[in-house]
């Protein structure tokens, strides 16, 4: 493996083109280690479910992944740019979805989207026609021209999906973007995001609810601010189910 080489040569190529790839990353609240020593790839066409129970630093690694926080310790690469020293391209690769809302209430569907694309110097055209593939993709279309405030809840998520993929991202990340619907809600979004990835999008999600882990997904257990296990769900949870391991694997002193 590389991890006898120093940091500026270690795993260069593991980052295939438009993945995402966390090496040696480390983060610390004061004298609170809230990732020690993280790492794993994650690859474009593949669903990889981040689990971690309350408390396992998955926010803080969304933060980091995000460059709301940055960190000396570790590097993060999204598409073949490092995010320390190339934010720019890194970050116009990669799509988000917060834990927390963030649409315009009172704007339509539509708007929220436009102005999103507007922020990311989309013009008029172009924008339209992406906006319209992307609402298309989540099952939004005919929602264009609704105001989000009447929405429920789950169609909210999807705006917010399809706002995240307007720029084209090879990279979307969510975190935990379930919380708070009901379970068909839950349900829809769950297989929007696993067709996503299916068709290519490189996705990053971070849960502690088991049931939204297939058997075929990619999944990372993270605990106490370590990476317990990383590979597929059905290996890790071999012979039991993703649930028991997930408990079993978080209940023990890490
Ligand atoms: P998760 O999102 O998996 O619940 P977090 O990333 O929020 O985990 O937290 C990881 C660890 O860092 C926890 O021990 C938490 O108490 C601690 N932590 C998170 N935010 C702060 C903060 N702002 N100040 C101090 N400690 C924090």
């Amino acid at each position: 493996m590389t991890d006898g080489l120093p940091p500026e040569l270690r795993r260069e190529s593991d980052t295939a083109p438009g993945g995402l790839s966390v090496e040696d990353l480390s983060f610390s609240y004061g004298a609170r280690q809230a990732l020690d020593g993280v790492s794993f790839a994650c690859r474009p066409g593949r669903f990889t479910a981040l689990l971690g129970p309350n408390g396992a630093g998955k926010s803080t690694l969304f933060a980091l992944l995000t460059r709301l926080f940055t960190t000396p310790h570790g590097r993060i690469r999204i598409a073949g740019a490092d995010l320390a020293r190339s934010p720019r391209k890194a970050l116009a690769n990669m799509g988000i979805v917060f834990q927390q809302p963030t649409l315009d209430l009172d704007l339509t569907v539509r708007r929220n989207l436009s102005y999103f694309a507007a922020l990311h110097g989309i013009p008029g055209r172009a924008a339209a026609a992406r906006i319209d593939a992307s609402l298309e993709r989540l099952g939004m279309a005919e929602r264009a021209g609704e105001r989000v405030r009447d929405l429920n809840g789950g169609h909210r998520r999807r705006t917010e999906l399809a706002r995240a993929l307007v720029h084209s991202p090879s990279v979307l990340l969510c975190d935990e973007p379930t919380v708070g619907l009901d379970a068909a809600s839950r349900q829809a979004i769950v297989d929007h995001v696993h067709e996503l990835a299916a068709g290519g999008l490189t996705v990053l999600w971070a849960t502690h609810l088991t049931d939204e882990v297939r058997a075929e997904d990619d999944l990372l257990v993270l605990h106490r601010g370590r990476l317990l296990r990383d590979g597929t769900a059905a290996e890790i949870s071999a012979g039991s189910t993703v649930s028991e391991t997930f408990l079993d694997l978080t209940r023990a002193p890490a």
